[in-house]
Formats: C-alpha cells, sequence, structure tokens
C-alpha cells in the first residue's frame, strides 16, 4: 500500500526515564482497549495459513497490538497498513516493522476503508484478531465499503461467530446474521482456546472469514431500511412479526414475501427480510 505514514515517532527525544515507563505501559494488556495478545505460535500460524497473504497484496490489519500477526503478515506481502488506537505500544511496532508497516494511529471506528482502497489503487484485505468490546460496532462500520475488500479475517468471541454464521430457525440467529450474511459469504474457521492468549480472555475465540457477495448477487434496495427493519423485528424476540412489525405493516405485503404473520423473527430467513425491506424501499436506491 502506497499511503504515507501517518504517525511521526517522536521517541528520539525521550529521556531514558520516559522511555522505560513508555515500556511498562506497554507491556502491560490493557482491559479498555480489548488487549488479549496472542502468544501461541502455533495457532499464529494456523491463522496466517488462513489469510495467505501474497506480495502486492493491499492488506490492512485492525489492532496489531505487539505484532503477534503483523511479523507474517508482512513477510508474506511484504507490506502492511495497521491501525493502533494504544499509542504505547505505536514505537514498538514502527521499530520492529519499519518501513513495511504504515501506522494508521487512530480509532478503527473512525477509519476511512475506502480511503485506504483509494490510497492502494486496489480492493483491499482485513485482517485482525479484534478488540471483542466493540467487535460488532466494527464489523457495522465496515458493511458500507464491503465494495471495496476483497475479504476480511477475523478472530471474535467464538458466540459472536456463532451469531454472525447462525441460520434462521436457531437461536442465536439475530440482527447480525440477517445483516451480515445480506451481504457476505462467510465461514468459521477455527475454535481458539483462552490458553492461546495473554492475559486468557473469560471465552472461546473463533477465526470467521468474510467474503463480500458479487453486487449483481445483492437484492437489497437499501441497506438502512433493511437494518431498521431487522431492528424492528428482533425488537421483541418471543412476539409474532405482525406485532414487531406493527408499525409498517399496511404498507408490507407478508405473504408475498412467503412469510406468515405469526411467524417470529428468528423464523424469517435472510431471503425474506430482504424483499420485505425492498417492499419498503421502492422505487430502488443506490446499492452497496
Ligand atoms: N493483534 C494482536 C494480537 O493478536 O496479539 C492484538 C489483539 S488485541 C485482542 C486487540 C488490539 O486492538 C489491541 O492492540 C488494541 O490496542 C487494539 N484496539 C482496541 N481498540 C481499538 C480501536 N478502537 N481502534 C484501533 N485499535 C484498537
Amino acid at each position: 500500500m502506497s499511503g504515507p505514514v501517518r504517525f511521526a515517532p517522536t521517541a528520539t527525544s525521550k529521556s531514558s526515564a520516559t522511555r522505560t515507563k513508555a515500556q511498562a505501559m506497554a507491556d502491560q494488556a490493557k482491559k479498555r482497549f480489548g488487549q488479549n495478545f496472542l502468544h501461541d505460535q502455533n495457532m499464529v500460524a494456523k491463522i496466517l495459513a488462513i489469510v495467505d497473504p501474497r506480495p502486492g497484496q493491499a492488506l490492512v490489519e485492525i489492532g496489531p497490538g505487539r505484532g503477534a500477526l503483523t511479523q507474517g503478515l508482512i513477510r508474506g506481502a511484504g507490506r502492511l497498513t495497521a491501525i493502533e488506537i494504544d499509542r504505547d505500544l505505536h514505537q514498538g511496532l514502527l521499530t520492529r516493522f519499519g518501513r513495511g508497516l504504515s501506522l494508521v494511529a487512530q480509532d478503527v471506528l473512525t477509519v476511512d476503508f475506502a480511503e485506504l482502497a483509494d490510497q492502494a489503487g486496489q480492493s483491499i484485505r482485513i485482517v485482525g484478531n479484534l478488540p471483542y468490546n466493540i467487535s460488532s460496532p466494527i464489523l457495522f462500520h465496515l458493511l458500507p465499503v464491503a465494495h471495496r475488500v476483497v475479504d476480511q479475517t477475523f478472530m471474535l468471541q467464538k458466540e459472536v461467530v456463532d451469531r454472525m454464521v447462525a441460520s434462521e430457525g436457531s437461536k442465536t440467529y439475530g440482527r447480525l446474521s440477517v445483516m451480515l450474511q445480506a451481504r457476505y459469504q462467510m465461514e468459521r474457521r477455527l475454535v481458539v482456546p483462552p490458553g492461546a492468549f495473554t492475559p486468557a480472555p473469560k471465552v472461546d475465540s473463533a477465526i470467521v472469514s468474510l467474503w463480500p457477495k458479487p453486487v449483481s448477487e445483492i437484492g437489497v434496495r437499501d441497506w438502512s431500511t433493511l437494518a431498521r427493519l431487522v431492528t424492528a423485528a428482533f425488537a421483541t424476540r418471543r412476539k409474532m412479526i405482525r406485532n414487531n412489525l406493527a408499525a409498517e405493516l399496511d404498507r408490507l405485503d407478508l405473504a408475498a414475501a412467503g412469510v406468515s404473520e405469526t411467524s417470529r423473527a428468528e423464523e424469517i430467513s435472510v431471503d425474506q427480510y430482504v424483499a420485505l425491506a425492498n417492499q419498503l424501499a421502492s422505487p430502488p436506491a443506490s446499492p452497496l
């Protein structure tokens, strides 16, 4: 990727006492940034084999942390753009990876991924052992730029991955499943136990891959209408859909979408939600 390094290191002017303090801060995992660092090299190798980075590809890593995945990603692709919010980790990353790394010292939720693709002059591949406290907001932040993305490979809480890939009829099927499955093909790749991380999280983790569907395969006319409809449908899981969608019912033809009035939200398929949302969203708006 040819974009500028957006962070200028300043440590050369710091005293050694300040550097020691910075090092101590960097060594401490911060709960507020969801820091669980991967230390299991076997697991690192498995994740890198899934990503399979190749020279010339435009890779973006979210949350490189201490660089567990970064090293192998740069070795494969030649260079990497990494987005890391924790200032205490920046200098260590720049020192270790030098010119191979373009560091975006920013909150990932404020990063314009379309701009990163513009800078790269190609679609990007996104990788990350995500901070679990903001994993769903990250997934939703990436939805509108999916057309600029080749694939995404993420480590997440296993329970979240199960919700992402859940089919209708299952207890874990919900808003996250519908919105992501409408846009991506997804596959759960690997379950990762807590012992692979320092500190160990309280839950299992899993690797998931997401491939944006070709635009020609996406039937969604307007994503904000789909999001609004799905949020309303799942507002109360126990209620029948005619109650959860009462406010829209006069504009909806449930039968035309193959949906029974007495269905519950979790019994309605992704295609049926898309069909219902499209009834509300005519004439066609711009697709993603
Ligand atoms: N990739 C490293 C690894 O596998 O060991 C670290 C993973 S750790 C689970 C999550 C990383 O995301 C941390 O480095 C954390 O500082 C960073 N992070 C947390 N919130 C962030 C945000 N809003 N924007 C960018 N990075 C963030």
